[in-house]
């Protein structure tokens, strides 16, 4: 799983300006989930079911 990070460098990710996170396919607005097998919380696209993992 790619970190959000990666996500936003990659461009698969866009930050609107109310600072959410948002799916570049989709426009849908990434939600979050945690995920016991991940360090920090997952999040993840309704539309797609893309998942990026969010460290610290
Ligand atoms: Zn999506």
């Amino acid at each position: 799983m790619e970190s959000v990070r990666k996500g936003l460098r990659s461009g698969a990710i866009e930050k609107d300006t109310y600072e959410r996170l948002n799916c570049a396919e989709c426009g849908e607005e990434l939600d979050t989930k945690n995920d016991p097998d991940e360090i920090g919380t997952v999040r993840v696209c309704p539309g797609c079911g893309r998942e990026w993992k969010k460290v610290g």
